[in-house]
């Protein structure tokens, strides 16, 4: 058995994907600046590419920005903020605990510049709401940036509820929306969205790939300067393959959204109610407000990375939560924003399944895990305390 349960980390390619960037490897390999027919053949894929996205998120194309994944297009979304922010005298950054590194980072360096962050606390079940946001608000405030959906425990957020607020009180929006993108329905206008941030290899796309839109009006600052290409917005000559396989990707996500995720939350529920059978083990995050491909438990009285390891033995792919912190040592920043005490947030499992995962594939998981969770903590000094009394459960 080989089987892949860490989509949230990456997802392997759809043919349809690879299919739609062949051409522009081999005989559209134009630059689209260049005024030659060569160049014209790939501008105008590129056009249509663009038109093609902006009809799946709701918005118009010259509101689509190009950019080299979800990290730049959160960069970009929220330093342009800051800029338009600083400009009114406005320097007040408010967002969540359990953000992307790429939205944290992103704020811890512009609050060295002497902005002011203020980080919401998340509920226990993984979700903030939009009252918190509107508490936080201030005068001063020039953007709230909250994720769509949490890439380590899946909870959704209320999105629309929540650009609401931000509307009401004349404050821009951004949305991290790379683990939404593809898999929930998006419309940006309806949802109340300024700025919105994905990434094609979270759908079945290329890597290194993905976009922002910035609702019409908002002065971006470029990140890269150079030059005129997405409107002067983000210089680079575009990666034509790649941008094609996305929008392709993205085409086919849409078009089953509803299906996909009917299938795949029935699996994850199968998923959940298995794991639930081990004892000492806490499902993180709303089990309702949950994206349809993301399980996340933590188990007492054991590492998750060595629980990672025979799990990978046993030919199960996962992930103790997010790709970007493994190989630290450090408990995720999401599982102790939600409240987990530092000793079971060590023992955490992310299993992310998507649109190829079998019910007999969640069965084998289900058996895997409980074998390997029941072997960890039979050698397992943490357990025995637990066990015989000597140090309290957490978990029920
Ligand atoms: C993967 C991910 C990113 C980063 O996207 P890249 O394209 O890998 O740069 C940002 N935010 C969230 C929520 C993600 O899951």
């Amino acid at each position: 058995m080989k089987i892949y349960v860490d989509n949230a980390a990456t997802t392997k390619m759809s043919r349809t994907a690879i299919d739609a960037m062949m051409p522009y490897m081999d005989e559209i390999y134009g630059n689209p600046s260049s005024l030659h027919s060569v160049g014209q053949s790939a501008n105008e894929a590129i056009t249509s590419a663009r038109e093609r996205m902006a009809a799946c998120l709701g918005c118009d194309a010259r509101e689509i920005i190009f950019t080299s994944g979800g990290s730049e297009a959160d960069n970009h979304a929220i330093t342009s903020a800051a800029r338009i922010g600083e400009r009114l005298g406005k320097k007040h950054i408010i967002s969540t605990a359990f953000e992307h590194h790429a939205v944290l980072h992103t704020l811890n360096r512009l609050e060295k510049e002497g902005f002011e962050i203020t980080l919401l606390d998340v509920h226990e079940n993984g979700l903030v709401t939009p009252q918190q946001v509107s508490d936080a608000i201030r005068e001063d405030t020039c953007l709230v940036t909250v994720m769509f959906a949490n890439n380590e425990i899946g909870t959704i957020q209320p999105i629309e509820e929540i650009g609401a607020v931000c509307r009401d009180k004349g404050v821009l929006f951004h949305t991290d929306a790379v683990q939404a993108v593809g898999h929930l329905h998006i419309d940006v206008n309806k949802q109340n969205i300024d700025m919105l941030s994905l990434s094609a290899h979270k759908f079945h796309g290329p890597k290194g790939v993905g976009a922002l839109y910035a609702k019409r009006g908002i002065r971006l600052t470029n990140l890269i300067e150079g030059g005129a290409q997405e409107q002067g917005r983000r210089a680079g000559t575009e990666n034509i393959p790649a941008i094609m396989g996305m929008v392709a990707a993205l085409e086919e996500a849409c078009n089953h959204i509803d299906e996909n995720a009917k299938a795949v939350s029935a699996l994850r529920d199968r998923l959940i109610s298995g794991l639930s059978e081990i004892p000492h083990g806490v499902l993180n995050g709303d089990a309702v407000h949950r994206l349809p491909g993301n399980v996340n438990f933590c188990f007492e009285g054991i590492e998750g990375e060595s629980l990672l390891l025979l799990l990978d033995d046993k030919g199960v792919y996962a992930s103790s939560g997010s790709a970007c912190t493994s190989g630290s040592l450090d408990p995720s920043h999401v599982l102790l924003a939600i409240g987990r005490p530092h000793e079971i947030a060590h023992g955490s499992l992310r299993l992310t399944l998507s649109e190829g995962t079998t019910a007999e594939e969640v069965d084998y998981v289900i058996g895997a895990v409980k074998e390997v969770v029941e072997y960890l903590r039979g050698m397992s000094p943490v357990w025995r305390d637990l066990v015989s009394g000597k140090n309290k459960f957490v978990t029920a």
